[in-house]
């Protein structure tokens, strides 16, 4: 924290006004719900955005970052146009994103500084770009005085990734960022915003997350994320309802009958069945019975294996090492393709199932995966 301050302080000669961070996340079920009108359960990890700010007044935006080499990226407020290149800064339209959609929305945002640093590993399905987002969010708020409460901030931030960088992305990622509080997750009802936080206290239950991710760059810019997307979409329309979210679990078998495209009806099938896992592993955690979250955390993963197509070889060898060392349950998680998986797993195997994860990986001549524990942490925040 001090170091972002000292370090904006070298870059720009005076001191910041603040420092604020934001937190990746990790999804514990529901995937590819959210663009469904959907449920999803994330938990903010304990990894950050940390991003110092000082208010400009006279339009002019600059923007640092530790974790990318170059210099700094100027931009005028007024010129911020979505979707445009930024060279070697290609990452500050997830940034300029943020003040564009706040200016867009009416607020008076004339400009800063700011310089970052992050800890959030990116492109591993963990939401770097939403911690990005969502404490350029928080900063700006505070610095205008904007009041906008959580979820605002939250869909600004979307907004921000889907019209200005240009990736379609759903409401999760921001929303765990801005919202999810210490010991929680966070129940997230995307198509109305409602959230309630569910205790997720594991080391009192003796158990442990382990988040794995498997080093391979998850890239969903061709086209994989919008096909499944629009076959969603298509099987909504399908079946007369405004979004898959309004076909409940009970009315599934008589949903897919009346679908005739089977990649259609794979689609259907999961969301589904993924939206009602998602209460599900809420109703379970709410009992107090966690160990049994485990195994539908492993259908969750058949299913986006099978019915969605979205997982790989190392994130199906994965759930495979992990269940076969004693892990309580596991699953890929965030849009797949690469990226990572959690494991549920007691806390006296932890290191056994992350020993097996990771000879399998040897063995299968895969890059060793990096593994760490998911605390579930507090979100977006002021530092000082
Ligand atoms: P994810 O959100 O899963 O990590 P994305 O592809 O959505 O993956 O976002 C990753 C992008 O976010 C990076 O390519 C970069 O442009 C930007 N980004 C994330 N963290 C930083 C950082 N510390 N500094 C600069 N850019 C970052
Ligand atoms: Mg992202």
């Amino acid at each position: 924290m001090t170091a972002v301050a000292d370090d904006f302080t070298r870059l720009y000669g005076r001191a910041p006004d603040g420092v604020w961070a934001a937190p990746g996340r990790v999804n514990l079920i529901g995937e590819y719900t959210d663009f469904n009108d959907g449920f999803v359960l994330p938990l903010a990890l304990p990894h950050t955005a940390v991003a110092a700010f000082a208010r400009r007044d006279d339009g002019v935006l600059r923007l640092h970052s530790a974790d990318v080499p170059g210099p700094l990226v100027e931009l005028r407020a007024d010129d911020l146009t979505p979707l445009s290149p930024y060279g070697h800064g290609g990452w500050a339209a997830y940034v300029a994103g943020v003040f564009w959609a706040l200016r867009g929305a009416g607020h008076p945002v004339a400009g800063a500084d700011v310089h970052l640093a992050s800890t959030v590993p990116t492109g591993a399905g963990l939401s770097s770009s939403a911690a990005l987002e969502v404490v350029t969010a928080l900063a700006l708020d505070e610095l205008y005085g904007l009041g906008l409460a959580r979820e605002e901030l939250a869909r600004t931030a979307q907004r921000a990734e889907n019209a200005f960088v240009g990736v379609p992305c759903g409401v999760m990622d921001q929303t765990a960022s801005a919202c999810c509080t210490e010991g929680h997750a966070l129940f997230l009802d995307t198509r109305d915003l409602g959230l309630r936080q569910v205790p997720l206290d594991l080391a009192a239950h003796g158990l442990r997350l382990l988040v794995v991710d498997t080093r391979v760059k998850h890239a969903l810019g061709d086209g994989a994320y919008a096909r499944r997307r629009a076959g969603c979409e298509e099987g909504a329309r399908a079946l007369g309802v405004r979004a898959l979210r309004d076909i409940d679990h009970a009315q599934l078998p008589g949903a897919l009958a009346e679908l005739p495209d089977a990649t259609v009806r794979a689609y259907v099938r999961h969301v589904v069945s993924d939206n009602h896992r998602v209460r599900r592993v809420v109703d379970l955690l709410d009992a107090g019975n966690v160990r049994a979250v485990g195994p539908v955390l492993t259908e969750g993963h058949a299913s986006l294996r099978d019915d969605l197509e979205v997982s790989c070889a190392e994130l199906d060898l994965v759930v495979r090492a992990a269940c076969g060392a004693g892990a309580l349950g596991a699953r890929m998680t965030g849009g797949g393709f690469g990226g990572s998986a959690v494991v549920l797993v007691e806390e006296a195997g932890a290191d056994a199932v992350s020993l097996a994860v990771e000879e399998a990986f040897a063995k299968a001549g895969h890059t060793a995966p990096r593994i760490f524990p998911a605390v579930a942490s507090a979100g977006a925040r002021r530092l000082s």
